[in-house]
Order: C-alpha cells, then structure tokens, then sequence
C-alpha cells in the first residue's frame, strides 16, 4: 500500500472560481494564470476546471508549449514576455502573446522574422518597480513597438503591488492614467485582488490567479467564504498510529509540547517534507474524519501529530485533512493553515512536494 497521503484537484471548484472572476469582471475577458505549474495544481490537472478562461498566463515557455500540447488554441500570455531573443521564435510558432517591459525586449523584436506579427503586452511600471517602463519613458516605448512591422497590437499593461491591502490601487491607476491618456490598446490591470475588491477598475482583461485555486487574495481581511470561492487543492493524509499521553507527557522533536492532563495523540503521515510547513505551531487548524481539531507539537519530516482527545472515535486510519476538503464535505482553507505558518497560501500550493500523489477528481 503506499504511504497514505495525497492531493486532489477538484476540477468543479476551478471552473466555479473562474465563474467567481466573471461574475467580479463581468465585462472584463479573464486569464486564467497557470504559473508555476498552475500554482503547484499541475497544468495538466488544472486545465479541466479552466479551459472556460480567455486565456492562460504563465511565465515560463516550456509551460506554454504544455498548454498547447493540451489542444488550447485561444490565447496565451507570456507574463514576463522573452528572456532571450530566440524565445520570439517559439511565440511565432505557437501563436504566444508575450509582455514588453523593457527595451531589451523591442530590439529583439525589431530584429525578429516573422510572417505573423506579434500581439503584445506592454507594461507600466505604475510604483511596483519590479517590471515595466518608468511613466517617462512608456510613451517612446509605445511609439516605437507601434511601428515595428513585427507587432500587431499593443494592450497597456501594469500590475497592483497594494490590491489586497491598505494602499489600494488608486495611487497606481492615477499614474497608469497618466500615462496612457490618448494611447489606443485594450487595458490589463487587475489581478485576483483588484478584480474582487476594486471591480470598477479599467480592465479589458483581468488576471486571476489566487482566486481560481480558492484562496482568498486578502485574506485574513477576508476569507474564501466571504468571497464564494472553493478549495481546487485538498491535502489529505491518514492517521497511522494513536498515542495515549498521561499529563507531562512531550510530544516530539523538542518537546514542544507538554500535555497538562491525559490526551490522545494521532501520528498523521505529513510532514515537512511533503510540503507541510514545518513553521505550523501547536494549535494549526486540521480536520480529522471532517472535524475539527489542532496539530500539537512540531513538524517533523514525515510525520506531524494531531490533538484526538476530544474524538473517540478516530484513530488509525482516519482520514486528517490538513487543508481543502474533507470526504464528508468540510472545509478547511487554506488561507488558515498558512497564517498559522506565518504564510501566504500561494507557497503552500507552488510547494506541494512532488512526493505527494495527486489525483484529479470531480
Ligand atoms: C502572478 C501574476 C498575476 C496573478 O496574481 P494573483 O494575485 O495570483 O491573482 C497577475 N499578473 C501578473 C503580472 C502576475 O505575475
């Protein structure tokens, strides 16, 4: 039998996300982004549940070329455009939509062959500073890409660094005004925060990522049940052992923890090294057979162990769900076990540990 641990991706959830970015963008087209190998769903498994997207956004090429391999023929956007110059190449072949955000990046183009002129993103650096031309410099950088034979048209582009928090956007959509006023082009602004919390934002096509894979993108501002969205990704392991702690007992490495009155252990086969984070406290939110429950101790490698005091019932074999859903239909997001680790739930799905199988349902 293998060990008892695995990961579904549940396709029904992906689609009624996407369905939630619509809903929030109504006249907006939608990325579906699929980065880092869909946000460790695996691109493969998630394209089910996201092939009622505009389109798939992603970074890498080779992760492009699989999204081709799936029979997508609709857009694909390369979010950091080419690193290389022969990358013009493959967006030729394959038909990629790809970001301009520097001018390394329209001298390639300018010296590229092509039959097929190149649809692309140009971006604005509007206060991320980390891609993008400088508001300066953006109108040049228009002109001359408008010019090249080798595109075809140019969207105006830039990317929130505050959508989910505090700042907001409206300091970023001032300059990206401002730097734009009179240039034709479709516009992309939003990510999944902006799309859900700034809906009114300009945005001929919005780019949802956390939100398609259940998170919520403000989170613990709000949750996912605040914002109708799903888990696309439960982790599930079993219980493989049952330890009865008399008070003063410790409980693993270090012996974080101290039982102050008899209790009832479960050895659950997840560890750190199946991408659990090893910073998750005593007290982390975990469902055992759909219930409620805590982790106690620390996390070791394989193993992590759980509070079955108050659950009789449970024992080996018993299902623990450390985020996701539960069989019998519970839900723990996880939005809550990465702020126990003092984390953001887009590392805990990109760091499932490739240990892990995972299996496509619904
Ligand atoms: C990753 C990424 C997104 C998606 O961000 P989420 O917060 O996951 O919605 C959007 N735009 C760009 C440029 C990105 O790199």
């Amino acid at each position: 039998m293998p060990r008892p641990i695995e990961a579904l991706i549940h396709a029904s959830a992906l689609a009624h996300n996407l369905a939630r970015a619509r809903q929030a963008a109504p006249d907006a087209r939608v990325w579906a982004v699929v980065k880092a190998n869909a946000y460790g769903h695996g691109i493969e498994r998630a394209f089910d549940g996201l092939r009622g997207a505009d389109g798939f956004a992603l970074l890498d090429l080779a992760e492009a070329e699989r999204v081709r391999a799936l029979g997508w023929r609709g857009p694909i956007l390369l979010l950091e455009g080419c690193f290389e110059p022969r990358d013009l190449e493959l967006c030729s072949r394959l038909g990629l939509w790809h970001a301009v955000h520097c001018t390394e990046q329209i001298d390639w183009l300018a010296a590229h062959k092509t039959q097929q002129p190149h649809r692309v993103f140009l971006k604005l650096n509007s206060g991320m500073n980390r891609l993008g031309f400088k508001p300066a410099a953006f109108r040049s950088a228009w002109t001359r890409l408008n010019a090249l034979p080798q595109v075809d048209e140019i969207t105006l582009m830039t990317h929130f660094s505050d959508a989910d928090g505090e700042r907001g956007i409206a300091h970023q959509v001032a300059v990206f005004r401002a730097a734009t006023q009179d240039l034709p082009g479709e516009r992309s602004l939003a990510n999944s925060a902006a799309t859900l919390r700034h809906a009114g934002v300009l945005s001929d096509w919005v780019r949802a990522g956390i939100l398609s894979y259940g998170s919520a993108p403000d989170h613990p501002h709000h949750d996912v049940v605040h914002w109708g969205l799903r888990p696309a990704m439960s982790l599930r392991a079993r219980v493989l052992a049952v330890q009865q702690l008399e008070a003063g007992d410790t409980v693993g490495y270090g012996s974080s923890f101290t039982a102050e009155q008899p209790m009832r252990i479960g050895v659950v086969a997840c560890g750190y090294a199946d991408g659990y984070p090893r910073l998750c406290p005593t007290g982390t939110p975990v469902l055992v057979d759909g219930v409620p429950t805590r982790t106690v101790g620390r996390v070791s490698m394989d193993m992590l162990t759980v509070d079955l005091t108050a659950m009789p019932a449970a024992g080996p074999g018993s299902e623990v769900t450390l985020w996701g859903q539960a069989s019998n239909g519970a839900m723990l997001p996880i939005d809550a076990v990465a702020m126990a680790a003092g984390t953001i739930a887009y590392e805990l799905m990109c760091a499932l540990a490739p240990r892990v199988p995972v299996r496509a349902v619904d």
